[in-house]
């Protein structure tokens, strides 16, 4: 995949050693960018050209750019790893690209290639690779989070898909992201906002779902719970996921269920893991619909033994109790979330290189 495709503008006045180093060692999430990030740009008549990396900083937008007032607007999530050897991998790109597309489409934005998503993420490695932390341990899951993101920059308010777009990937050097480890985290049920509806755009990763879930994230809080479960739209009965989380449900006889994708429901790259590297380790993975019954019941008789949500952010975290208006939903017994610690151990070890990647899951950027 040649990254020289990608002109090189360099950043004169990059982020010194020392300072970098400084940030490395406690980044938090999502609060520092490298020097540089990468650019495409899309117009009707050229298609995609002027592919560069770039001095990280503010972008120049119209304000009547689309995207400022009609949300037309999609991003990915992906992580990059450094393993033992100082080489630095990422986990899957291949998916992401792909649903970057599904996203394109059903947001009326231009497709990118593989070649240029995965193109776009080597050339911006190339010139930040220092910024990727190097974990003190196996129990320290630092990555360089990457953001490729779209907007509609054109400058027009007239309603229809734009016919100028750009394409960036910004990169943010992280640490574990929910500061307590897999220590379970309480969620609240979302009964009145919903997040997606049929026809909606549930199933695509867009800004938008996030600014509707905004509302149903403060009620969480004011309830004490990091998180929101969302119910479907029709019937409000179907557990779909969490605002940027999939769920996952341990039943004590082995099997392991999540809802099945629909168009309200992300198809995330984690949960698409799980249900492989489940079977790998002897357990029966369900594609099915769960209803909030269903999680009341075999919460309290014991049937289900572990709930845990998952996305590539915070990897698999537990889900100890649901707050609903009415009750609070525990589970019979506390087991310690064998399962959960067990795939999440897996997956990390496969990510940072520590086991062989039999699935063919990892591609070296640097
Ligand atoms: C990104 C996201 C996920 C998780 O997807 P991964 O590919 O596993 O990171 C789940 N749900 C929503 C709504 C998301 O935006």
């Amino acid at each position: 995949m040649p990254t020289e495709r990608f002109e090189l503008l360099p950043n004169a006045a990059p982020t010194a050693d020392a300072v970098r180093e400084e940030i490395l060692a406690n980044p938090g999430f999502g609060q520092y960018f490298t020097d540089h990030m990468a650019h495409v740009r899309w117009t009707l008549d050229a298609g995609w050209h002027g592919r560069e990396v770039r001095p990280y900083g503010p972008l120049t937008l119209d304000p009547a750019a689309a995207v400022l007032h009609y949300a037309q607007e999609i991003f990915e999530g992906i992580k990059a790893y450094r393993h033992a050897d100082g080489s630095i991998w990422t986990f899957r790109p291949e998916k992401n690209a792909e649903r970057f597309r599904r996203s394109a489409r059903r947001l009326a934005l231009p497709e990118l290639t593989d070649e240029d998503f995965i193109g776009s993420l080597k050339a911006l490695l190339a010139q930040d690779h220092a910024w990727v932390p190097t974990p003190r341990s196996e129990a320290d899951e630092c990555s360089l989070y990457l953001r490729p993101f779209m907007i509609a920059s054109e400058k027009f308010l007239g309603v229809r898909p734009a016919q100028e777009v750009d394409y960036y990937v910004i990169a943010s050097p992280a640490a574990a992201y929910f500061k307590g480890g897999v220590e379970p985290v309480s969620i609240w049920l979302s009964e009145h906002y919903k997040r997606a509806a049929p026809g909606g755009t549930g199933f695509a990763k867009c800004g938008g779902n996030y600014a509707a879930s905004l509302a149903a994230q403060k009620e969480a809080s004011a309830q004490g719970c990091g998180q929101v479960a969302f119910l479907d739209a029709a019937e409000n009965k179907w557990i779909e996921e969490l605002g940027g989380m999939n769920l996952f449900f341990v039943f004590k006889d082995g099997r392991i269920a999540t809802p099945r994708l629909t168009d309200t429901i992300l198809e995330g790259v984690t949960r698409d893991s799980v249900l492989t590297l489940a079977r790998d380790e002897g357990l029966t993975p369900e594609e099915r619909p769960i209803s909030i019954d269903e999680w009341r019941e075999g919460a309290a008789s014991g049937e289900i033994t572990e709930v845990f949500a998952c996305g590539t952010a915070a990897v698999i975290t537990p889900v100890g109790e649901l707050v609903t208006e009415q009750e609070r939903i525990r589970l019979l017994g506390d087991n310690g979330n064998p399962i959960a610690k067990r795939l999440r151990a897996k997956l990390l070890d496969l990510q940072y290189g520590r086991v062989e990647d039999t699935h063919g899951w990892l591609t070296r950027l640097v």
